[in-house]
Parts: structure tokens; sequence; C-alpha cells
């Protein structure tokens, strides 16, 4: 396996949540399995007044205290004495000589050359501060041979307007080869091993089109609320939220044709291409193809909830959407006329992320039971929780005559591998350290897929209330507790 270069990465937000949870425990499992440079730097900054070991004490005290890791203290230890933490105004331009004294004393001291990964996980407004003020100390460049790559963090813009501006400005500093947009749902082994599934076996490409398939769903429903994101979630809503980022990427890996080779730019080229031939959204199909809802008081796992607009920082008259369900189209050659259904809602009555291509039934239906008006064959690519792959198909039940069962055939990942799965973290930052970006998104797919949401959003501004839909908190969601394509008008298919 390749191997990183030595390397320094540089967290800005390095108080937050998102280094805590994810980016410190992601860094540990892989300095454990000795994947992390032989010489490697972690710096944290962000204006909260911290020393290093206060600093190192509270990522030892989440490791510690996280049930997902299991820890050896030697290794903790040795792990922390990689961690280093600056404090300084990351709103203030000057403050950033600060930082450059810091990292190159860091790597004088470390023998370290000057290979610098920096990663944005602070608020997404600092997205478009940081940049500049790296460049007005030349950290943006090596001016020793080294490398530079700049990891920013979603939502990565929240129009198309915005998303351009940050790319542009963002280009205006680095490469576009230097730039990694995250989107953490690539890293996940199950969204992955779709390319391996689809573009490693024979069987199943030939019926992976229009001619075979009748039409696919990507859904996301999560048990969770919006666990105190209120501020965030009143500008974003469920469409930019989950939509034009992770199910919108999950859908281009369903959907994109075989890549010319297996490097990031031709996969990268193939989603691009998905996101430029969705069909754009007339402002019929804002309101008619797509449904919104928000939830109500209800119960979620035996747990009495609030409603959204009863939330901490969310509006008492609040429309933002917790629920969206689309249908949607894709003008080209492979899947022209098949239609698309996404799903994802918060505080539903179950959490699953989960991919159903459902195929066509036969031209004639002989047997009665439970494929009888129906194809009986769907493919379902599960993504989260108990990560898995099931056909469906159609069986006799022994006995007399000849009446049909819908039985599945699963594969657990997990049976493949006896640790636990890689955390997506894990995944994506060793591929940005390794200099691989296949797993993260290229501006021009990026700004499609802003193309494709706007119009939607910019309905919804115009007409807030209309077709807002409420459903009970640990209910399926609207529309009369219905799944799946039927929530559309029937016969819309
Ligand atoms: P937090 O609010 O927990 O942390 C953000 C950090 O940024 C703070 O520690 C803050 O530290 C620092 N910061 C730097 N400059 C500013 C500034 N001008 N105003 C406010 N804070 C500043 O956020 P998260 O860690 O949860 O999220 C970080 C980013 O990652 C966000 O863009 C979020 O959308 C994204 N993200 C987070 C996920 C998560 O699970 N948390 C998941 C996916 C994406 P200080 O005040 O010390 O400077």
């Amino acid at each position: 396996m390749k191997e990183a270069e030595n390397q320094m990465l540089v967290i800005f937000g390095a108080s937050g949540d998102l280094t805590r949870r994810k980016l410190i425990p992601a860094l540990f499992e892989l300095y454990v399995r000795r994947l992390l440079p032989e010489k490697f730097i972690i710096l944290g900054a962000a204006r909260s007044l911290m020393s290093n070991e206060e600093f190192r004490r509270k990522q030892s005290d989440y490791l510690s205290a996280s049930s997902n890791i299991s820890l050896n203290s030697k290794e903790l230890g040795s792990f922390l004495e990689l961690i280093y933490y600056v404090a300084f105004d990351t709103d203030n331009c000057k403050e950033y000589v600060k930082l450059k004294e810091m990292i190159v004393s860091l790597q004088k001291e470390k023998d370290i050359p000057d290979n610098i990964i920096f990663y944005l996980a602070t608020p997404p407004a600092m997205y478009e501060v940081i940049p500049p003020f790296l460049k007005a100390v030349k950290l943006n460049v090596s001016l020793h041979g080294g490398t530079r790559k700049i990891i920013v963090e979603k939502p990565f813009g929240t129009d198309l307007k915005s998303a351009k501006r940050l790319n542009r400005k963002l280009e205006l500093i680095f490469n576009e080869k230097e730039i990694y947009r995250i989107d953490h749902y690539l890293g996940k082994e199950t969204v992955q091993n779709i390319l391996v599934l689809r573009f490693s076996n024979g069987i199943f490409e030939p019926l992976w089109n229009r001619n075979y398939i009748d039409y696919v769903e990507i859904s996301s429903s999560e048990t969770l609320g919006i666990e105190n994101r209120g501020k965030y979630y009143e500008t974003a809503g469920a469409l930019r939220d989950m939509i034009q980022n992770h199910l919108m990427q999950l859908m281009a890996f369903i959907a994109m044709e075989p890549p010319a080779s297996f490097d990031p730019e031709s996969i990268r080229d193939e989603i691009a291409k998905v996101f430029r031939s969705l069909r754009a959204f007339s402002t019929h199909d804002c309101h008619n193809s797509v449904i919104r809802g928000q939830y109500t008081d209800g119960e979620v796992e035996g747990e009495t909830v609030v409603g959204y607009r009863k939330e901490k920082e969310v509006a008492a008259d609040s429309n933002t959407e917790t629920y969206v369900a689309m249908r949607y189209m894709i003008d080209n050659w492979r899947w022209s006329g098949i239609p698309f259904f996404i799903f994802t809602g918060k505080r539903l009555k179950e959490k699953r992320t989960e991919i159903t291509i459902h195929f066509k039934s036969t031209p004639q239906q002989f047997f009665k039971g439970q494929c009888a008006g129906s194809s009986c064959n769907q493919l379902i690519i599960r993504v989260q929780p108990d990560e898995s792959i099931s056909m469906k198909f159609g069986l006799k039940i022994p006995g007399a005559g000849f009446e049909v069962k819908q039985v599945s055939m699963d594969f657990y990942y997990d049976s493949l591998k006896k640790d636990k799965l890689p955390d997506a973290y894990e995944r994506l930052l060793l591929d940005a350290m390794l200099g691989d970006s296949t797993l993260y998104s290229r501006s021009d797919a990026l700004e499609a897929s802003w193309r494709f949401i706007d119009p939607i959003e910019k309905e919804w501004m115009k007409h807030p209330t209309r077709n807002l839909l409420y459903y009970k908190a640990g209910s399926n969601g609207p529309r009369q507790n219905l799944i799946g394509p039927e929530i559309f008008d029937s016969g819309n298919k």
C-alpha cells in the first residue's frame, strides 16, 4: 500500500465538536493501525485560550470515554504527543504570523518537511476568511518544494451563487488539485462498495439501465432531531443538509457510467456528468415532484420529543423543512424515462440509509402470492446501520400449487472483516494525506448539484408555506405514513 509522505495537519476550529468527536478519533485509529506517516504532527488552531496540555487532555478525555475506541494507554500517550495547539484570532490577518511561526518551529523541531494539510473545521463563514489570510502570510504555497492541501468541510455554499463564489476564492489561493471538499458519506465503506459491486461484477452491468430497472430509491431516515443545531438548521433545512450533498453523491455512484480508468479524475468526470444530466425542475415540479415536511411533537424510540418549532434556536413559526421526498429524472442514454426517488427526514420512526434498485417485473405474471402484480426483484444496498447488500427475488412456497414468496439473499458487510468498519473520516483523512481525491467533490460537480437544487429553494422562498406538510415525530413522515414512491400521486411514478 502507498504510504503517506511526512506532513503536518493544521485543523482550524480545533476546539469544536467535529475535531473532538470525529477528526481526532479518526486520526487515533489511523495511528493505531500504523497508517499515519512516520513523521506527523497535528496542530489544532482556534481562538479559545488553551495550552497544548489542556488541548491534549480534552482529546484524551473524549477518546477515553468513547465506547467505539479500543484504547491502549501506551498508544494513547504516544499519539497525544503528536498533538499541538495554537490559540489565535482566526478573524485577524495579523495573527496568522503567529500561526506561521508555530508551524515553522514545529517543522524544524520535529524534522518534518514542508508538507501541510489545512483542515477547515470552523463555521462555514470562515471558509472564505481563513484561506486569504493563509495567502497573506504565504502559507498557501511551499517555498521548499513541499505540498499544500486544504480540506473544506460541509456545507460548501448555501446555493449556486455562494458555492461558485467560494470556489473562485479558493481557486485564487490553491489549485483545484489541492482543494478537498469533504462529503463524509463518500468515506463510508458501503458507499465505496457501490463502485466495486457495479464495476467488478459482470452480472449487474447488463441489467443496470432503463431496460431492466423500473425505478431507483435512495432513502435516509433519522430518528435524531436537530441536536442543538437549530441556528444552523434554520438556514439549511433537509434539502441543503442532506440532499444536495450526501444523497446526491450516493445517486451519482449508482447512476454514473463506468469510468475510463479508476483514477480520481476519470471517476469525478463521470460524477459531474450525472449531475449535468439531471432534468431541471420546472416551477410545477418544484411543488409537485418535491414533498416537504416538518416534524411536530411525538414519540421516538419510546421517548417523548418536541416538534421542530419548539427546538432551541428555531423560530416558533419556522417553515424550514425537516423532511423531503423528491422524484426526478436523469436525461441520459442509460436512465431515460426511469424515475429516481430521494427521501430524507429527521425524527422518523427508524434510522436507516439505503438504496433500493427496483427491477422491472416479468412480462407476464403466472403466479399468485407476494410478487403478483409487481416485481419481486430488488437490490438493496444498506449504507447504515448494519451495512449490507440484499437481493430479493420470488420463490415457490413449498407444497401444492405455485404460490410465490419474496425471499432475500443477504450479505452483511462486517462478515468480511472481523474488526469494526473504519469510520468515514479515517478513510477520507488518509486519502487526503495520500493525495487521492477520488472521494472528494470537484468544483464542477458541486456547482452542477447546486444548479439542480437552487430552483427548488427559490420556489420555496417565494411560497414558504405552500405544500409544507407536518408529520408526527416517530412516524414514517407526512402523507399518511406512506413510504416509498407511493407518497407521490399514484400513477405518476
Ligand atoms: P463547532 O461550533 O463545535 O466548532 C467550530 C469551531 O470553530 C469552534 O471551536 C470555534 O473555536 C472555531 N472558530 C474559529 N473561528 C470562528 C469564528 N469566527 N466564529 C465561531 N467559531 C470560530 O462546530 P463543529 O465542530 O460542529 O463544525 C465545524 C464545521 O464542520 C462546520 O462547518 C460544520 O458544518 C462541519 N461539520 C460538522 C459536523 C459535526 O459532526 N460536528 C459534521 C459535518 C460537518 P473558537 O471559538 O475557539 O475559535
